[in-house]
């Protein structure tokens, strides 16, 4: 079967989809995108998704390139015509078309809209979560606005294959001994006495919707969750640690720089939160 991808209006054959020369996103990488799982063929938490995106959208102040009911029927005739029942689907949304120069350009420029969608090897994904995972930590270089989810990722490009040189899945940013997110996920502790310890996302992370999941599957877990910055060190002794993304859910980390955490095993409370995440998480109509 062959893939299609939406862009601009029209769905093409994805071998031949592409967007102009001068689209910001390709210039300055001016433009924002979301990634939302897909399972069973329906997407999940499509609400808070969309709710994030018009969020960064009205950070760069670009334009919302369609109403949001009429986004969701592109994203689910993109995932009906790639036949995905377990994966992916992928929006990116830039400033649009227009002569190179730095100065946003006139307001009657179109934002240009791209959808693409794709299964997932799950089985690839379950021995990942049956193995757990290593990550290594690098220098937290970005800049202070990852609270927006724009498509300028070059330094989380640069750590994630750092990540895969050195074996790992994951690289861990860290800014003045605190671990701040994954290269494309959010990050985790489980404390020795049982508490679940995440980042504040006020500034200097992305507010991670499966994050935000995770909080309400913790609570109804009846486990205990700090939001507070934790360091390199306090990860190192901790019980276990995992990773977020709405692309893999949860994933437990067995090692950090090549050192064990916890018993070196994916650890109990990351199984309970993955397995009860979908009780939690909104499934959209096909
Ligand atoms: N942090 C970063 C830098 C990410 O790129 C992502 C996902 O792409 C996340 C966290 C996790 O966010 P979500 O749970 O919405 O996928």
């Amino acid at each position: 079967m062959s893939r299609v991808a939406y862009v601009n209006g029209l769905y093409v054959p994805h071998a031949d989809a592409a967007v102009h020369v001068e689209d910001r996103g390709y210039q300055f990488a001016d433009g924002v995108y979301e990634v939302c799982e897909v399972r069973g063929g329906r997407m999940v938490d499509e609400r808070r998704h969309m709710e994030r995106l018009q969020r960064s959208l009205r950070e760069l102040r670009i334009a919302m390139p369609m109403p949001p009911a009429a986004l969701g029927v592109v994203l689910r005739e993109t995932i009906r015509r790639n036949r995905v029942r377990e994966g992916i689907v992928y929006l990116q949304v830039t400033r649009g078309v227009a002569r190179r120069d730095h100065y946003f350009p006139s307001p009657d420029t179109l934002p240009s809209i791209v959808v693409t969608a794709r299964a997932t090897d799950q089985a690839k994904a379950a021995a990942s979560v049956a193995s757990g995972a290593a990550i290594i930590t690098v220098p937290d270089n970005r800049w202070d606005r990852v609270d927006i989810k724009t498509v300028g990722l070059l330094p989380n490009v640069l750590a994630k294959q750092a990540a895969k040189e050195a074996g790992a899945r994951e690289a861990w940013f860290v800014r003045d001994g605190v671990v701040t997110e994954g290269g494309s996920t959010n990050a985790w502790i489980v404390t020795q006495a049982g508490a679940i310890v995440t980042r504040p996302a006020e500034s200097g992370i992305l507010r991670g919707i499966t994050r935000t999941v995770l909080f309400e599957v913790a609570n109804r877990l009846g486990l205990t969750v700090e939001e507070r910055g934790f360091t390199l060190d306090e990860a190192l002794a901790a019980r276990e640690a995992f990773i977020s993304s709405a692309s893999n859910v949860v994933v437990p980390i067995v090692s950090i720089d090549g050192k064990t955490i916890g018993d070196g095993k994916p650890g109990p409370v990351a199984r309970s939160l993955r397995d009860s995440f979908y009780d939690v998480a909104e499934f959209a109509r096909k």
